[in-house]
């Protein structure tokens, strides 16, 4: 019996043995990817350093354990917008990106939202390698500090990874005029050839553009077999079988895990490269914060208040947010704030809602300002949009602004660039006269760019003539309203707001 036993057990070895080579596992590859993280703390109890952190640490404990290679990837938009990037140029997010661990990132259209030279210094500081394939320095293909493609082993199989960042880029950005940027297609087919011909059996790219074009890319460019993306903060897997686009949403809240099985397999025309995907989006509501990593988000947030306490600049004359002036006149503080975003985005007007200033006080006249305060006038974190509008829209907007007048309503607007008049007495919709930009009176037919907050500009407080209107700056290149105004109050030193009859009530 026993030797029956040894026998059939030495059989069944040597079989196994022999089958080994031919059965092999595949290749495991597990890609943590995360884009659009430009927070350090969560949002609604998601996301933040912390809890990426624990995440990272564990799916890798996990992965590795199972004998998978594990990378960690970044679709882009790190170091911008935010109020602590407002002040510190986004060190303190690469910093916490070290903490976490990234290996590879792609530049995002934010990532030169403080110019060519702010993001040489943040990729210096960076401990991961960003990947760059279609940006080129005064001419010459790359940007400093980036490459623009790498090679990860995975199990005897060569993955290539490339870098891809929106075209958009210059319009929505700040990458000055040396900073190019080539198209998608030609930019991804020829760095994935060059991976191939290194002999690369995958080649995944790192994308920060919306769905659309990397459904595009993924399409025009059979070569790249993933798309791991940006942008557009959507949670989004496509899978047609043989390709895929994978985004995890924003802020760290979801962790994407893409899990690859890599096997070469007997095709028609010999051997060939297979793979398979699984995907996961890990919610990070429930995750206990990494305490190292907490310790550094707990720093600069004490950092953050400390910095927000301190001056930066003076008044010369009386601001007044009390929700009754800046919901029913012209207000001083409302047109501080409109000439900075109308500034800030070089915009013909500015048109803000007087129910979005919340600080309900008076600063008189001597004040010095802190940015704390703007915080505390500005304090739902919205960002400055720009419109491209007819001057009849304009008009519009002005009507549905002072449409509630007599219910004290918030969307009384604080303007910047242009001066109207309006009789409460008139039926809403046709109250306001003598509408001009820039010192003429408003064309219905000509077009003017406006600047407002991004609760406006998607139609909210009735400006409904606001959410079809062209974005010349929409949602995903926004800079924080908030910012803005700090750095016009910093860059002047000397503030001195006065009413000037911008908007005129009759009666
Ligand atoms: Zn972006």
């Amino acid at each position: 019996m026993s030797r029956l036993f040894r026998i059939l057990a030495i059989s069944f070895a040597i079989a196994l043995w022999m089958a080994g080579p031919l059965a092999a596992e595949p290749a495991k590859l597990v890609i943590l990817h995360l884009n659009d993280w430009d927070r350090i703390d969560a949002v609604d109890g998601a996301g933040g350093a912390g809890r990426i952190a624990a995440v990272i640490k564990d799916e890798k404990a996990k992965a590795e354990a199972s004998g998978a290679t594990v990378i960690v990837t970044f679709g882009g938009d790190l170091i911008s917008p935010s109020l602590l990037s407002g002040i510190d140029m986004g060190a303190s997010m690469i910093d916490l990106a070290n903490t976490v661990g990234l290996d590879y990132a792609t530049l995002g259209n934010h990532e030169f939202d403080f110019g060519p030279q702010v993001l040489r210094a943040r990729i210096a500081e960076s401990k991961f390698r960003w990947l760059s394939g279609n940006v080129a320095l005064k001419g010459q293909p790359g940007f400093p500090g980036a490459v623009d493609a790498a090679v990860v082993e995975v199990g005897g199989f060569k993955i290539g990874l490339l870098g891809l960042t929106t075209p958009d880029t210059p319009l929505v950005s700040s990458p000055g005029p040396d900073v190019t940027f080539e198209p998608y297609a030609s930019a991804g087919a020829r760095i994935a050839k060059a991976l191939k011909d290194q002999g690369a059996d995958m080649v995944i790219a790192l994308s920060h553009e919306e769905y659309t074009g990397d459904l595009a890319l993924m399409r025009a460019v059979p070569a790249i077999d993933v798309v791991l993306g940006g942008h557009d903060h959507l949670a989004f897997t496509h899978y047609d079988g043989q390709h895929a686009v994978f985004k995890a949403g924003s802020q760290g809240i979801f962790v994407g895990r893409l899990t690859l099985a890599i096997d070469r397999i007997e095709g028609r025309s010999g051997p060939k490269v297979v793979w398979k995907p699984d995907f996961a989006q890990i919610h990070t509501s429930n995750v206990t914060p990494d305490p190292a990593a907490q310790v550094k988000v707990d720093g600069y947030l004490a950092k953050l208040d400390t910095d927000l306490g301190q001056f930066i600049g003076t008044t010369t004359t009386e601001l007044d947010s009390r929700r009754a002036t800046v919901r029913n006149g012209e207000a001083t503080v409302g047109n501080l704030f409109a000439d900075a975003m109308r500034t800030a985005v070089a915009a013909d007007v500015a048109i803000i809602n007087g129910g979005g200033i919340r600080g309900d006080v008076t600063y008189p006249a001597g004040s010095q300002l802190t940015r704390k305060m703007v915080f505390t006038e500005l304090p739902f974190g919205n960002r400055t949009a720009k419109l491209l509008m007819t001057g009849a829209d304009v008009l519009a907007a002005l009507e549905n602004g002072v449409s509630q007048v007599e219910q004290g309503a918030g969307r009384f607007p604080q303007v910047s660039g242009l001066s109207f008049a309006y009789a409460v007495g008139k039926p809403a919709g046709a109250r306001v006269s003598d509408a001009s930009i820039g010192g003429k009176p408003i064309d219905p037919t000509a077009t003017y760019t406006v600047a407002t907050n991004d609760f406006m500009a998607r139609g909210g407080d009735g400006y409904a003539t606001f959410a079809p209107a062209k974005a010349l700056i929409d949602d995903r290149a926004a800079k924080l309203m908030a910012s803005q105004i700090m750095d016009h109050i910093a860059a002047a030193g000397t503030v001195s707001p006065k009413l000037e009859g911008r908007s005129r009530r009759l009666d």
